[in-house]
């Protein structure tokens, strides 16, 4: 993709400045990245504060065109209907969600073992007491016995009380996960789809936004 920018009508991007030629540079998408080209202009084209002819640019550098005119590349790209930087920004969003979500549901498949198991294992360290008590106290026996009763359902309620936290870290990470996962110019939440699809997708499906995606 190249983006052509000058005073000419027949540019892409028109910059109406006296001190710009009529087609005075162009952005060309690689790979890499962008490359701002200045083509042949009168006053030249400046990239933090040195005239180049090629370079590399990123949306944090500072360039003229001229010796007055700033050009901001993400509103050329913007003017453009080019979200390529800031979609690809969402790969980060959607890799830690997934993250996040195995995190929690494996964290709490532990607890929810944890709680179950625990009540069990007291009848065995009540039977350990009695054996080393070496007598039979009927008075720990039964206290033995009835927790060993208990056991399961104290066991199977702990365990439902930590499953049943789940579904509120669950929902607060999907909420803000339908805050950050948007379309970067329309903001609409682009659902639990792969970033990976959404690239190939290369455009916004919300036909009056028509976003591209990917910088071809
Ligand atoms: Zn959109």
């Amino acid at each position: 993709m190249i983006i052509k920018i000058g005073k000419a009508v027949d540019n892409n991007f028109i910059v109406n400045d006296p001190h710009v030629s009529r087609h005075h540079a162009q952005l060309i998408h690689k790979e890499e990245g962008w490359i701002l080209e200045d083509l042949n202009s009168t006053n030249g084209t400046f990239v933090n504060g040195v005239q180049i002819v090629k370079k590399y640019v990123t949306l944090t550098d500072t360039i003229k065109l001229g010796d007055n005119y700033v050009l901001d590349i993400s509103e050329v790209l913007k003017f453009n209907n080019d979200y390529s930087e800031e979609f690809l920004a969402l790969k980060k969003v959607y890799d830690n969600y997934i993250q996040e979500k195995v995190r929690i549901q494996s964290a709490n498949q532990f607890k929810t073992r944890i709680f179950q198991s625990l009540p069990f294992a007291l009848p065995g360290i009540i039977g350990i007491i009695i054996g080393f008590l070496g007598e039979r106290n009927p008075l720990l026996l039964g206290v033995s016995l009835f927790i060993a009763i208990c056991a399961p359902t104290i066991g199977i309620y702990l365990g439902a009380k930590q499953s049943a936290k789940i579904p509120l870290l669950l929902q607060d990470l999907v909420n803000q996960f339908k805050i950050d996962y948007v379309c970067p110019k329309c903001g609409t939440f682009l659902g639990e789809v792969p970033w990976e699809s959404l690239r190939n997708r290369k455009q916004c499906p919300v036909s009056s936004c028509k976003a591209k995606w990917v910088s071809e």
